[in-house]
């Protein structure tokens, strides 16, 4: 399982990112509606804003709203961590017929204390990194390859072509990007 199987009980129930079907429950991704070719520029578009988002309110990021929800410091922590993940996953499977994907651990991640040390400036140089790393990777790699399958954990153990895998990267960019312009809304100027 990727997480502990459905939303977080920290987060409120727009941030999960449970995805019934190929369509979130929490932000209307469709999985079915991105083309393999939208991977890539959306991801870079996605995680332009996120990093904007970031500098433009510093100050703001390492809050939360309330108790319930991520801060922005620690939302785009996980969007980089996501888009690392992935990156090593599609290659675990290029070269394993049926990798064993270990959970990202997205809460134990901020419940220890790990994104501590994560400061807005930082993450928003690290996420931009992060992109460019899986855009680079995954555009080195052949279409054919997309249609590989692999067991998904999250939010629950289901068979997935790369393909989706790859467009999970845009899902929980976009969809965290919400929820940071949500905060910020919440916080005020
Ligand atoms: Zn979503």
């Amino acid at each position: 399982m990727e997480s502990r199987g459905g939303p977080a009980p920290r987060l409120a129930s727009q941030s999960s990112t449970a995805v019934s079907s190929d369509v979130c429950d929490g932000c209307g991704f469709d999985f079915d509606a991105i083309a393999v070719q939208e991977i890539a520029p959306r991801s870079i578009a996605g995680a332009t804003e996120v990093a904007a988002e970031l500098v433009e309110n510093g100050e703001q990021a390492t809050k939360r709203p309330s108790p319930d929800r991520w801060s922005n410091v620690e939302y785009a922590a996980h969007i980089r961590d996501v888009m690392l993940t992935i990156r090593d996953r599609i290659v675990l499977r290029l070269v394993e017929d049926n990798p064993g994907f270990k959970p990202l651990y997205r809460d134990e991640r901020i419940d220890r204390g790990l994104y501590r040390l994560d400061t807005p400036e930082v993450v928003a140089v690290e996420v931009a990194a992060a992109v460019a790393m899986f855009v680079r990777l995954f555009e080195a790699i052949d279409e054919g390859s997309l249609g590989r399958m692999v067991q998904y954990g999250h939010p629950s153990p289901v068979p997935r072509m790369l393909a989706w895998m790859s467009k999970q990267v845009v899902h929980e960019t976009e969809h965290h990007l919400a929820d940071m312009r949500e905060n910020a809304r919440a916080l005020g100027p």
